[in-house]
């Protein structure tokens, strides 16, 4: 049987890795998000059905746990919009770090558990070896140290040092994941520095470690509870102080986070499904990490102890000039006499569902001899690859979307460059202005472009709440309204051609 059981949690990591492989271009996403799927019902099942294995004994509370979870997360995923689906993101990893340190928490105490009974029952031995009371016997061994080894004991050096940690990041992401998930919800204020965060920062997590070490060697629930808390906090202080442009990064950090815990917790409770998944999620984590990182031009380091991008508004000085608007109709018609366009989506994009009406004007302006091309800023939107999906949604082929690297040299011989949504990715801020908390992020160089059209409701800043000053360009005429409708007013214009 036991064959049986680890057959299936391989296949079910042959799964997960091939439905990740898929999931790597819109193309085959949705059959790798089926087959991940079926590797994690195969998982549970198997753990389910064959308790024995894994040393399960209670049903009841397995099976309301699953068909509550369960129900909660298929009547949310139903109803979640398509712009709420990064919080969501967010708070579902954030249960995964949470759920694999309730893992290493349940281990932990378990170990705890037998401690006593271990040193009791070896204090027994030794007093009827030595005719000494059981009371001196056990003191005796705890002088020796017996009762020192704590956890480490218990559970074995190599599974305690990894319950230890995989509990210290599952913590840190489950609480850091929820602050990212109330401000994305716009639950929480942007960024909330206070003074001295970075050295709190460094503060709370030497104690934590400290309290990690001591965890190795307790046999106190009282320093589990205080290194547990430790690392909730940390998580917290990691997450507060971070600002609106610089959110990608620890979004994708905490992802990584939690695949390792997930990892570490399957060694500690020897599950094969869970040391796989987990590592698979914590790789392609870290890997999404590093693109970040690198699309920002920030060092890791930063995002955990110093809460940069936290000097928003700094730089919201406004700037001089005034913003000229243009209507809907007269963008379309200027766009269908040009011979180069370029069409730069961003989080307004999705909220306002504009991508159908978008490649509809996109086809007209092809048919009248328009090249038109798609530039993607690897943090547009809300979620890695959100601006692609869109994309890809409404049927526009690879082949005219561009990553920021490849295009941005392409800005400067374009005739127009739109603007659909998008605010921080485009600001030159970013490009010019040091004192800015967005500064050193690259940008798209639309306002190299000769003409920029920018669409948008109003004057709302993006979501690192700086000013952006490309608004005001000479060059720039604003189209002011929801994405969607002024999309669908340059496709009558440009059918009335
Ligand atoms: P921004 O959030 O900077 O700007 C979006 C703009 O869209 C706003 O200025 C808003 O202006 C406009 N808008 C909103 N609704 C509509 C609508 N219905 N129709 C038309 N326009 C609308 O978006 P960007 O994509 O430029 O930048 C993404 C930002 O999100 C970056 O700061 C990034 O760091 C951050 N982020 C990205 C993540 C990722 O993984 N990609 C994750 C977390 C954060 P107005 O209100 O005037 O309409």
């Amino acid at each position: 049987m036991n064959f049986v059981v680890q057959l299936s949690y391989l296949l079910a990591a042959v799964l997960f890795i091939l439905g990740l492989k898929a999931m790597s271009s819109p193309k085959t996403a949705r059959k790798g998000i089926m087959w991940a799927g079926v590797g994690m019902i195969l998982a549970t099942l198997v753990t389910f059905l064959h308790p024995a294995v894994q040393g399960v004994t209670n049903y009841i509370l397995i099976v309301i746990a699953i068909a509550g979870a369960g129900g909660l997360a298929w009547w949310s995923g139903r109803r979640v919009g398509m712009t709420e689906m990064p919080q969501m993101v967010a708070l579902y990893n954030g249960m995964g770090g949470g759920a694999a340190a309730a893992i290493a928490g349940v281990e932990m105490l378990r170990a705890l558990r037998t401690l006593p009974n271990d040193l009791q029952v070896r204090a027994e031995g030794l007093a009827m070896d030595a005719d000494i009371s059981v009371q001196a016997a056990e003191a005796a061994l705890r002088a020796e140290g017996a009762g020192s080894v704590g956890i480490a004991a218990a559970l074995g050096a190599d599974v305690a040092i990894l319950a230890i940690l995989g509990a210290f990041i599952g913590t840190v992401a489950f609480s850091g994941s929820l602050i990212a998930w109330a401000k994305l919800d716009g639950r929480m204020k942007r960024s909330q520095l206070v003074p001295g965060q970075q050295i709190v920062n460094i503060i709370v997590f030497a104690l934590a470690v400290g309290f990690g070490i001591l965890t190795f060697f307790t046999d106190s629930v009282a320093v589990v509870a205080i290194f547990f808390a430790l690392g909730l906090l940390f998580g917290l202080f990691v997450a507060v102080p971070i600002g609106g442009a610089d959110m990608p990064v620890i979004i994708s950090l905490f992802n990584a986070l939690t695949g390792l815990a997930v990892g570490f917790e399957g060694y500690a409770i020897g599950n094969p499904a869970m040391i796989i998944a987990g590592t698979v999620v914590g790789a392609a984590g870290t890997l999404l990490t590093q693109l970040m990182a690198k699309a920002m031009n920030r060092p890791i380091t930063n995002v955990l102890f110093a809460g940069w991008g936290s000097t928003e508004g700094a730089a919201s000085e406004g700037p001089e000039g005034e913003m000229k608007d243009i209507s809907a109709e007269d963008a379309g018609i200027m766009m269908a006499y040009s011979e180069r366009v370029i069409i730069v989506p961003g989080y307004g994009m999705a909220v306002a569902q504009a991508q159908h009406k978008i490649w509809e004007f996109v086809e007209l302006l092809q048919d009248r001899g328009v090249e038109v091309k798609f530039a993607i800023h690897p943090v547009a939107g809300r979620m890695p690859g959100h601006m692609n999906v869109l994309l890809a949604e409404a049927g526009v082929p690879y082949d005219m979307i561009f990553d920021m690297e490849d295009i941005n040299e392409e800005f400067a011989t374009t005739d127009v460059a739109v603007v659909i949504g998008a605010n921080d990715v485009v600001n030159p801020a970013a490009r010019d202005d040091p004192s800015s908390p967005i500064y050193g992020m690259p940008i798209l160089n639309v306002d190299e472009a000769e003409n920029v059209m920018v669409i948008k409701r109003g004057r709302g800043a993006g979501f690192s709440g700086v000013e952006n000053h490309l608004f005001f360009g000479d060059n720039t005429r604003m189209v002011f309204g929801d994405g969607q409708k002024v999309a669908g007013g340059m496709v009558q214009a440009v059918k009335g051609l």
